[in-house]
């Protein structure tokens, strides 16, 4: 009876899983939520280390297999992906960004014990609980990447908005824990680039005109051919290592190979390239292997979550 089976199965017509079409501003939504996890979970492994101790221990590395200083399961991923949930479901609960629904859900985030925290985002969560006050004090020293790591939910749900609700928008949610010019400078122009990429505009134009401007409005992000390593958390260092990458490869996987193989903050790195990218590029660029190697859960919950933003931003009610 084996073979009848096999016969069954050769000559059965292909019968497709049941997929509901997703139109391509959906599919470069969700890509680039799926990219934001596929990049942290895969730069977490060498996050803290330099190129060189990178090439040491894996040549290239390219495989999400967790480790790290962080002891990860293969495919868990780490706060900047855990943020960004945490703050697009209370985006979802309200229907927009809300600066206390915001500061509540990323305390209910830290109360879940989670793998890593930034000690600015703890401080300032710490101060919140007492003070009640959604937006921390304004200090040139809260310049690291923790507000711009999980800007993407912002860019899913405000899409095709005013720029000016985009921008009070992405200030009211940074500033919970970031309150910085340099900060709120980095969030903007990478919803923006989001924004872009999901409406289609090609690479050139991104650089040239979203790039381009915040570097004139603030030349320390210049960024040159030099290629740079070890980025830091300071969120210069952060979108130099990004921008280089991102506008000097042409597909998803060279863009996060090369990116997080700089080591530094990789993870961040990492999960902010794999946003631009998956924007960029749409679901089909990003390879299996890492689709498949991501923790599944979080997978699903990165999908669904996209979908939810995005159609909050074609909602007239938004
Ligand atoms: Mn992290
Ligand atoms: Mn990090």
């Amino acid at each position: 009876m084996f073979w009848t089976g096999e016969l069954i199965a050769r000559s059965a017509p292909v019968r497709r899983r049941f997929t509901p079409e997703r139109s391509a501003l959906a599919d470069h939504a969700v890509a680039a939520y799926v990219g934001l996890a596929i990049g942290d979970a895969l730069g977490a492994t060498v996050e803290f280390m330099t190129p060189n101790e990178i090439r040491a221990q894996y040549k290239v590395h390219e495989d999400i297999t967790g480790g790290g200083w962080l002891r990860l399961k293969a495919g868990q991923v780490t706060d900047d992906t855990t943020m960004s949930l945490a703050l697009g479901e209370a985006i979802l609960k309200k229907g927009h960004v809300d600066a206390h629904a915001a500061a509540e859900a990323f305390d209910a985030w830290m109360r879940g014990k989670p793998v890593d925290i930034g000690n600015t985002v703890r401080r300032n969560l710490v101060s919140w609980r007492t003070s009640g006050n959604p937006e921390a004090p304004a200090s040139e020293h809260d310049a690291g990447n923790g507000a711009a790591m999980r800007v993407l939910p912002v860019a899913l749900a405000y899409y095709g908005q005013p720029p000016e609700n985009t921008i009070s928008a992405s200030r009211a949610q940074a500033h919970v824990t970031h309150h910085n010019t340099l900060s709120d400078a980095a969030c903007e122009t990478l919803i923006f680039m989001v924004q872009d990429f999901l409406a289609g505009r090609d690479a050139i134009e991104v650089e040239r005109e979203r790039a381009g401007p915040l570097v004139e409005k603030f030349p320390v992000f210049a960024w040159d051919r030099k290629h740079s390593e070890n980025p830091s958390g300071y969120i210069v260092d952060t979108l130099q290592a990004v921008f280089q990458s991102l506008f000097a490869t042409e597909c998803f996987e060279d863009c996060l190979i090369d990116v997080v193989n700089r080591g530094g903050d990789a993870d961040t790195t990492g999960a902010i390239a794999g946003m631009l990218a998956g924007a960029r590029y749409g679901l089909a660029a990003i390879p299996r292997r890492w689709l498949r190697g991501l923790d599944e859960l979080t997978r699903v919950r990165c999908e669904k979550q996209a979908e939810a933003l995005i159609s909050l931003a074609g909602s007239p009610s938004s």
